[in-house]
């Protein structure tokens, strides 16, 4: 029987969201419809057994499907809003941030399944997690009048290993033909780009050495920068094997905190929220096995492996045994984010539809383990 933790205490809340099938998918599955059955909020069923009819397996020469139950913390269908989907995740952890805890929430999936519409959010549907959390974020700041917060931001992205800031401009004296031509030298560059390097503080926690870091007064300011560092990431392309699909877009908040007591500022706590629409987990997915210790493979992505070797590790041990964090560019960037005090939110994302049935397999798959940690 599948079960999902319910315990309150549980420090990851794990949530799969179904996008709805996109016209070429049902086009080029007819009438088949969606292979995910969504029971109720908490489970899911994946090939269902009657997703073909006999006489239809027996003309396609196919089995019974695989009928796999799986239970999550919560399940978003393809008619849940952004702001349902806010509501039942990042939204949960701003008390913890601005009490001065560390929380991480990630969009895992493969290309295409609906990372970046979850966490920006599209035209069609309004703001996504990112710009939602930080509106609910300042409106709590300004309803707490004891207390003076410290809203620090920053946007990085991890490619090929290499950390990027998202928020430092390109040169601005460029034209466009200039800038076209400098876009594509940079890429040509970007495996020899020198990466901004990772270091551990005993205050502050993980840093990272020359990241902008920008004080933002009020909820306007964050998302301009959120604007502006989405227009920085790296994308060449929509294709599934694109650059693009291949970054870690990592957006943090730092939240710093002091107490007003007597004109005297006491206390500084330091709470850091992190945003981050991962890469596709397409490549990475074939190997996320039963929890077997992951194996880099020429084309797969280091730091999505090394984050699933984090999240098996600590789903093991629950956080007492050793945890691989120094494995990758975005473990390591996570060491003080994950594990330990912190909460953690997945929201994996998939397609309902039978073409994509493999990295929706894997995708549930991968999530069932992190309920673990
Ligand atoms: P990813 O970032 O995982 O590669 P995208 O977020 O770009 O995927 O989504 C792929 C396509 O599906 C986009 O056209 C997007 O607008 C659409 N899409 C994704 N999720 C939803 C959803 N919940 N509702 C409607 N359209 C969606
Ligand atoms: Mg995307």
């Amino acid at each position: 029987e599948p079960s999902a933790s319910t315990d309150a205490e549980d420090n990851i809340l794990v949530t799969i969201r179904v996008r709805p099938e996109s016209v070429k998918e049902k086009e080029l599955t007819g009438r088949r419809g969606p292979l995910v059955r969504i029971v109720d909020r908490n489970v899911i069923t994946f090939d269902p057994s009657d997703y073909e009819t006999p006489n239809e397996r027996r003309a396609l020469g196919v089995r019974r499907g695989k009928d796999l139950k799986f239970a999550f913390d919560r399940i978003f269908d393809e008619t849940c809003t952004q702001m349902e989907v806010y509501q039942n995740t990042s939204k949960k952890l701003l008390d913890g941030v601005l009490d001065g805890y560390n929380a991480t929430v990630f969009a895992y999936g493969a290309t295409g399944a609906g990372k970046t519409y979850t966490m920006m959010g599209a035209d069609s549907s309004g703001p996504g997690l990112l710009p939602l959390t930080v509106i609910d974020l300042f409106n709590k700041i300004n309803e707490n009048n004891n207390k003076q917060y410290k809203v620090i931001v920053s946007f990085l992205e991890v490619y090929n290993e290499t950390i990027r800031d998202l928020l430092v401009d390109p040169p601005l004296d460029l034209n466009a033909e200039d800038a076209v031509l400098a876009d594509k030298k940079n890429k040509r560059n970007r495996d020899k780009e020198q990466s901004l390097e990772i270091r551990e503080d005993k205050l502050k926690g993980v840093i990272v050495s020359g990241l902008s870091s920008h004080v933002c007064n009020n909820a306007d300011e964050v998302l301009a920068l959120i604007k502006r560092g989405s227009s920085h990431r790296t994308q060449y392309g929509t294709a599934a094997n694109s650059e693009s699909s291949r970054s870690h877009a990592v957006f943090q908040i730092m939240v710093e905190q002091c107490e007003r007591t007597a004109n005297v500022m006491m206390d500084v706590k330091m709470g850091k929220l992190s945003l981050i629409d991962l890469a596709g987990s397409e490549r990475a997915s074939v190997t996320m096995n039963r929890g077997a210790r992951l194996v880099e493979g020429a084309n797969i992505n280091k730091s999505l492996l090394a984050l699933a070797n984090c999240i098996n590790a600590l789903g093991k041990n629950k956080g007492k045994g050793y945890v691989p964090y120094r494995n990758s560019k975005l473990t390591r960037l996570l060491k003080d984010s994950l594990g330990g005090n912190c909460r953690t939110v997945m929201i994996a994302n998939i397609s309902p539809n039978s073409l994509c049935y493999e990295d929706s397999y894997n995708t549930l798959k991968y999530a069932n383990r992190a309920k673990d940690i």
